[in-house]
């Protein structure tokens, strides 16, 4: 027994030896370089550089495991990282272990690539540690390449105006030409159902941050940020991380990493910059307004074009580093701040009182708190197409501007108990599954009072958007009493994506179905010239029914 255990280790030494001569990146000293690092800050990691990284990092430790995030039009699989100290079993174990998930997106805008370099060197510098920081309270899933076929298309040509990486970048859209950024609600994209599917609904992260490059408005500071902000959202998760959250990350930011930070936004008068700052609108379709909307923490971190490439990229570490590090010390607050907006929603749609509303139209209010921008003076061109052409002259100033992103409703309906629908295409009812929604049928039929949507006028916009011409519409809404048969679509809002689904079926959301052109079918005038009535009926008081769940 003594001889053996001895000629085991001898057979150990020998073999760590043998190992350790073979000159292969996995049994070097050194650790993985990103390209970026490795290429002094020219150049970009191409999926395939990404993809062997990732396998670099597998090598050498076990805190790692690649799930599918989905496949690409071009058909690349686009890896999602799920990192834990252990790896959890399944997205259940989660549940009972006391871990919350927090999940980073890098590369959706495929020219904005310091997200992709920013979020593997943290990844590498989280599980290369003997004793990795956070793991003990979260669970970290990276996609670094969320736009893989983008990515694939480098070239100096895209994105000339950004300073860096000089070998050039990917493109903004994805394999079908669509941008990424505007599919939340519509879900055209393997991407974005990937997102939804093999992300949200899996591992149910309690934040999302996406990584992106803004090439706006010129000022010194290198990161740029803001918050999910559709007030038809959980409003206390947008109070917690304006007033809280946020300020108390850019504070460690600046304090510890010495990066300076701004709220995301741009001029809104760039001949007049003293009318003050503000960000892109608070649509759902960008997906930080969209996890909004599922009573979800989102950052939207907008780097700054005008800085250098390296600049860029440990700006975005640090700043990931910093929500990371925020996290971590506020895991429970963080988490019982979501599972109260998810009990308020699911009450709220259990009986919905004259209090509860849902916003259809909105106005940009100044935060209470004004925003200071280390910009420079400015020589603004205008031009034909309304935009004007802006140069920084090279004198600096700084700006201390109202910043417009409180955005709250200037007109509301009622917020419903349920929607029917009693004709939905097969289209329709996946739509709603995909996103997540719990979705009912009526096993007999039944007659109900509820308010139908009389549409006096429906304009498909004249240029494409997304391959859609987008609808606006007008009408009112009239309480009648209408039989439903068998089979009519029961969608209840007692559940916690109710936000979700008002913003889906509600006649009048601006960022809705009907929007999207998945309703024109049941809506273009053909032989008939009365008025069309929206097939989405508003059910607004509790009724018992006979229903089935649909899968
Ligand atoms: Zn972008």
């Amino acid at each position: 027994m003594k001889y053996e255990r001895k000629h085991f280790s001898l057979y150990l030494s020998l073999t760590l030896l043998l190992f350790s001569s073979i000159p292969s990146l996995s049994s070097t000293k050194q650790q993985p370089l990103t390209v970026a690092e490795a290429s002094n800050f020219t150049a970009t990691s191409r999926y395939a550089d990404v993809t062997n990284f990732i396998k670099e990092l597998q090598h050498r430790s076990s805190f790692i495991r690649v799930e599918t995030l989905c496949v690409s039009p071009e058909g690349r699989t686009v890896p999602l990282l799920v990192i834990g100290q252990p790896v959890p079993s399944s997205p259940l174990a989660l549940h009972h272990d006391g871990r919350a998930a927090v999940y980073i997106q890098a590369n959706i805008h495929a020219g904005e690539v310091e997200g992709k370099e920013a979020s593997l060197m943290l990844a590498r510098d989280i599980v290369l540690k003997e004793h990795p920081s956070f793991l003990d309270r979260l669970v970290i899933l990276i996609a670094p390449i969320f736009n893989a076929d983008g990515n694939e298309k480098i070239s100096p040509a895209n994105r000339r105006n950004q300073v860096g990486p000089e070998k050039g970048v990917g493109v903004r859209y994805n394999g079908q030409n669509l941008d990424l950024n505007r599919d939340s609600m519509k879900l055209e994209s393997p991407e974005l159902q990937g997102l939804v599917r093999n992300v949200l609904m899996r591992w149910d992260p309690v934040l999302l941050v996406d990584c992106h490059t803004t090439n706006g408005s010129y000022h010194e500071e290198p990161v740029t940020y803001v918050w999910g902000f559709n007030p038809n959202g959980d409003t206390s998760i947008i109070k917690y991380m304006r007033e809280k959250m946020m300020p108390s990350i850019n504070k460690n930011l600046v304090e510890k990493y010495k990066v300076l930070s701004i709220p995301y936004g741009n001029f809104m008068d760039f001949g007049n910059p003293e009318k003050g700052w503000r960000p892109s609108g608070p649509q759902p379709r960008y997906i930080t307004n969209y996890i909004g909307l599922r009573n979800r923490l989102a950052i939207l971190n907008e780097n700054y074009a005008y800085a250098d490439y390296k600049t860029r990229v440990f700006g975005c570490y640090y700043f990931l580093l910093s929500i990371l590090e925020y996290c971590y010390d506020h895991k429970d607050g963080i988490v019982q701040l979501i599972r109260n907006a998810d009990r308020k929603t699911i009450q709220r749609g259990l009986n919905p009182t004259e209090n509860d509303t849902f916003a259809v139209e909105f106005e940009a209010k100044p935060l209470a708190d004004k925003v200071t921008i280390r910009g420079w003076e400015m020589e603004v061109i205008p031009r034909e197409s309304g935009w004007p052409l802006v140069k920084k002259k090279d004198k600096k100033r700084t700006y201390i501007l109202p910043y417009f992103s409180d955005f709250v409703p200037k007109r509301s309906i009622l917020f419903p108990y349920a929607y029917l629908i009693p004709t939905a295409s097969a289209e329709i009812t996946e739509k709603l599954l995909q996103h997540g929604l719990s979705v009912e049928k009526l096993r007999e039929p039944v007659s109900l009072e509820v308010e139908s949507f009389r549409i006096k006028e429906i304009k498909g916009a004249s240029r494409l958007f997304q391959g859609h011409r987008l609808n606006s519409v007008k009408g009112e809404y009239i309480l009648e009493r209408k039989a439903f048969p068998k089979g009519t679509l029961f969608i209840a809002t007692a559940q916690p994506l109710a936000s979700l689904a008002a913003y889906l079926l509600e006649p009048e959301s601006d960022d809705g179905l009907l929007v999207w052109n998945f309703f024109d079918r049941y809506l273009v005038h053909q032989w008939r010239q009365e008025p069309q009535i929206y097939p989405v009926y508003r059910l607004l008081k509790a009724v018992n029914l006979v229903k089935e769940s649909v899968k």
